[in-house]
């Protein structure tokens, strides 16, 4: 009989591991980090319960750190498989992966630096040749057909609308004759954004595993494209410029896109633009590249103007020189990572413009506590970059409706997509509170059976 284990994202957003055993094969849906809380992170380093050996492959629903962000482990503990994703997920693991594995190093060397570790030297989680050994196991798959990987696993994707390449993944298994399907949601996205396709539910499912971030809201309402005309324009008014502290996937090519369409409508004026970031420049033409995941309303515009995240007009910087260069501009817009202000080029505009009233940043995700984003949406009257206390004067200001994630209505909107209910649903990757608002409404409205994963708890799938 087939099982499942839960070796991740049970009772929290991060860690996304689920192992399926099936006639003596092992194969395990996304392998990724743990992150946020100490005790969650130290799992990071603890060997997995099972030999990573003993795993024949990988599969992966989309490229985001907590769902890839182990691979290097696996693969320095002993996993000798494949790697399965489709072209463009294969392609912002490479660049995240990498990404990771730089942090891991500049944080071990920094305990070294401060003495915190417990090693000397200090050991960072995986080092770049680690993640570079695990990325040449990266195997592609089709968007959207079929893949047999074995006689008992079978694969297919459907768009999960939140970040480039995101699935969900409909996986078959077939065991002595008999062929069953489990549903993994994946981190399910927006309906009606832009750029991606919305997301698509699978038409059914035995089993199934759903993600729960936001279990428990919805997000702001009101348009995001109206606000932004109001803040460009009053920014503008005063001679200043707005600094966007932004995710370098997905949330910097949304916010281009919507820039590109107020300027298409004449709604705010050309204002130089500029993206700041080497790792939002690269996502950014894999996101104009990946013509499979583009909405048909993304594409009727492309053909229309040509150029939807207008990329002839924007500056890219992608050298240090064209950085600084920024410097010299008085009023424009500046999209840089990281999205919390908590390091990147960011925090050399940060540093520059914060101090000037005619200034405004604009916090476009969820800040952390602890990290400058945090501080600022807070209104601290100083913050702390490169060792001096900078005085913020320029107006701070929040939008939370550009969330990757599915709301609560959008999470039910997904689930009511079923051609019929599976026969037992656990909700994972999410927080107390999203998960149990989640669960109730499910038991309640759609009458199905549904259970809250645990933390390495095995379960039969017959
Ligand atoms: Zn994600």
């Amino acid at each position: 009989m087939a099982k499942l284990t839960f070796f991740g994202a049970a009772g929290t957003v991060t860690g996304s591991k689920y192992l399926v055993e099936a006639s003596g094969k092992r194969l395990l849906v996304d392998c990724g980090l743990f992150q946020g809380e100490k005790e969650l992170r130290l799992r990071n380093w603890a060997a997995l319960p099972i030999s990573p050996a003993t795993i024949d492959w990988v599969v992966l629903t989309h490229a985001h750190i907590d769902h890839t962000g182990y691979l290097p482990r696996l693969v320095s503990a002993g996993f000798r498989g494949p790697i399965y994703a489709n072209p463009a997920t294969c392609e912002l693991t490479r660049m995240l992966l990498l990404d990771s594995a730089h942090i891991q190093e500049e944080d071990a060397e920094y305990a070294e630096h401060k003495g915190s570790s417990k090693h000397s030297p200090a050991l960072p989680l995986y080092t770049v040749e680690e993640a570079q050994e695990a990325l040449t196991r990266l195997h592609e798959i089709p968007r959207s057909d079929p893949f047999r990987i074995s006689p008992e696993f079978s694969v297919r994707g459907f768009d999960a609308g939140h970040i480039l390449g995101s699935s969900s993944l409909e996986l078959t298994i077939t065991e002595n004759n008999r062929t069953i399907t489990v549903v993994f949601s994946g981190d399910i996205g927006r309906y009606d954004q832009p750029i991606l396709n919305d997301p698509r539910t699978p038409p059914r499912a035995d089993y199934l595993l759903c993600e729960s971030t936001y279990g428990d809201r919805d997000h702001p309402s009101g348009s995001v494209s109206d606000q932004l005309a109001e803040v460009i324009n009053r920014v503008v008014k005063r001679g200043g410029s707005l600094v966007i502290p932004g995710f370098a996937v997905g949330r910097i090519q949304t916010l281009l896109y919507l820039l590109r369409q107020l300027e298409l409508a004449g709604r705010i004026p050309q204002l130089p633009t500029y993206v700041d970031s080497p790792m939002a420049i690269t996502a950014t033409e894999l996101y104009l590249s990946h013509r499979e995941d583009h909405s048909p309303e993304f594409e009727r515009i492309e053909q229309e103007t040509g150029d939807p995240l207008d990329l002839r007009h924007v500056h890219m910087a992608r050298s240090v020189e064209e950085s600084k260069q920024i410097n010299r501009v008085a009023s424009c817009v500046i999209l840089s990572a990281s999205g919390m202000a908590t390091g990147g080029r960011v925090l050399h505009h940060l540093e520059r413009r914060l101090p000037d009233a005619r200034n405004a940043v604009l916090l476009v995700g969820f800040q952390a506590a602890g990290t400058r984003g945090r501080s600022l949406a807070d209104g601290a009257k100083t913050v702390r970059i490169y060792g001096a206390d900078v005085p913020v004067r320029a107006e701070i200001i929040e939008m939370n409706q550009l969330s990757a994630h599915a709301g609560q209505s959008e999470l039910l909107r997904w689930l009511n997509g079923f051609e019929s209910p599976p026969k037992q649903s656990w909700l994972v990757h999410g927080e107390p509170p999203g998960l149990n608002a989640l669960a109730g409404l499910v038991r309640q409205r759609e009458r199905w059976k549904v259970a809250i994963a645990q933390y390495a708890q095995t379960v039969d799938l017959q």
